[in-house]
């Protein structure tokens, strides 16, 4: 039997899955059973930040097995405490809640944003999002999400979500009063097919904000942990949010979901209100830990802003040479290239295969590289090179 069929005998049809077997990762390359290497700019979809056995996490995850796997949230734990310091002196965020992934960090912002209204008795439910963007699969994120196919035959949703066209501020002021809970968006919308914001709508939520006092969540799950060149991406733009998830990088291969929140909503949260068995597990905390020592560590994100730099060069080169490849779009290495329609982005990405290159999509046809934080400037090349001749093969 085919590793491939095995799989589908025995794991819920849920995933477009490549025939591959991977047996080990090293840094930013993947092995298969065949022996073969790949230059893996996937990255796990952004969840190996420092690549594939990055020493550092390795330790820090062998470190914590000597003491404790698990005691629960009804005591406290340094593994969860350590992290939270480091995030809060990082981040300037009072305080932090852990869970498990994106999903569940994007549930619990929503969830303290209500709370953090009706404490104050006031009714503000109403959460403002944006079309194409990706929140999650949970029930409520579902909702937040701006993607209708997702949510089709599911039943009933949560209420008072609504979706604007991103960038468009006419149509975010038209939806934002006084009576608005949250305004909540991806610092930079990856899935929906890799969409920097403007400084217009940067400038429009911050006024909005100030306006009406609706809080503002920001969306890190993926554009956070220093993917956009800055520790969290919203500190690009100068955006000031109130309650901030994190999740994919953070944990370095490990489940981890982090909400970052100002004290004003945490003074609105008491004992109960919410809570998971799992989230903050002492080992994925652990991994945390040395995943945000790295990324804060000195030269490490001006690292990321070169290969950005390097990579953006070489992909408008691409751009150049292909008619097929439309233009360039993200920013640090959440970078993206839009594809013609003529042309279906999964072709280029079997052909990229074929190179052994691991690249992934977006929304609108967009091919999306997601290379580990710490990729070099000769694995670049290498994948530039193996774009290249993955875009000649077409
Ligand atoms: C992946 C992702 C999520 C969902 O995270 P899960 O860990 O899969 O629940 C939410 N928001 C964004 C922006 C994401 O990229």
């Amino acid at each position: 039997m085919s590793f491939l069929t095995e799989d589908k005998e025995n794991i819920a049809p849920l995933y477009g899955k490549a025939d591959i077997e991977f047996v080990k990762g090293e840094g930013s390359y993947l092995f298969d059973s065949k022996g073969d290497k790949y230059l893996d700019f996937v990255a796990g979809i952004a969840v190996n930040a420092l690549g594939h056995q990055n020493l550092g996490i390795k330790n820090a995850i062998m470190e914590q097995l000597e003491h404790f796997n698990h005691v629960s949230n009804l005591y406290p734990n340094y593994p969860q405490i350590k992290l939270a310091k480091k995030l809060r002196q990082v981040t300037g965020f009072d305080k932090v809640f852990f869970c498990n992934s994106g999903a569940e960090a994007n549930e619990g912002c929503i969830k303290f944003a209500r709370k953090f209204f009706s404490k104050q008795g006031e009714n503000r439910q109403k959460i403002v999002t944006f079309v194409n963007s990706f929140h999650g699969r949970t029930y409520a994120t579902l909702s937040a999400t701006g993607q209708p196919a997702l949510r089709e035959g599911f039943g009933d949703m949560p209420l008072h979500f609504v979706h604007v066209k991103w960038n468009d501020v006419e149509a975010l002021k038209k939806e934002v009063d006084g009576e608005t809970c949250a305004i909540m968006f991806e610092s930079l919308a990856a899935e929906g097919g890799v969409m920097t914001i403007s400084a217009e709508m940067v400038a429009t939520v911050n006024e909005l904000q100030q306006k009406f006092g609706c809080l503002v969540i920001n969306d890190e799950v993926q554009a956070g942990t220093g993917r956009l060149g800055t520790f969290l991406g919203f500190e690009k733009y100068g955006l000031q949010p109130d309650l901030v998830s994190m999740a994919k990088g953070i944990g370095g291969g490990l489940p981890l979901g982090v909400v970052l929140m100002r004290q004003k909503i945490a003074d609105q949260l008491k004992a109960g209100d919410h809570g998971t068995t799992f989230g903050g597990n002492p080992i994925a905390c652990a991994a945390g830990l040395a995943v945000a020592n790295q990324v804060t560590a000195n030269g490490f994100l001006d690292n990321v802003n070169a290969r950005s730099a390097q990579l953006k060069t070489g992909l408008a080169k691409l751009v150049e040479k292909y008619s097929f490849l439309k233009e360039v779009r993200g920013e640090g290495l959440l970078l993206g290239v839009v594809v013609d329609e003529k042309v279906p982005v999964n072709q280029v990405i079997d052909a990229a295969r074929a190179q052994k290159l691991m690249v992934l999509s977006a929304k609108g046809n967009v091919l999306r590289l997601l290379p580990p934080l710490n990729v070099s400037i000769s694995e670049c090349d290498e994948a530039l090179t193996k774009l290249d001749k993955a875009c000649a093969s077409i």
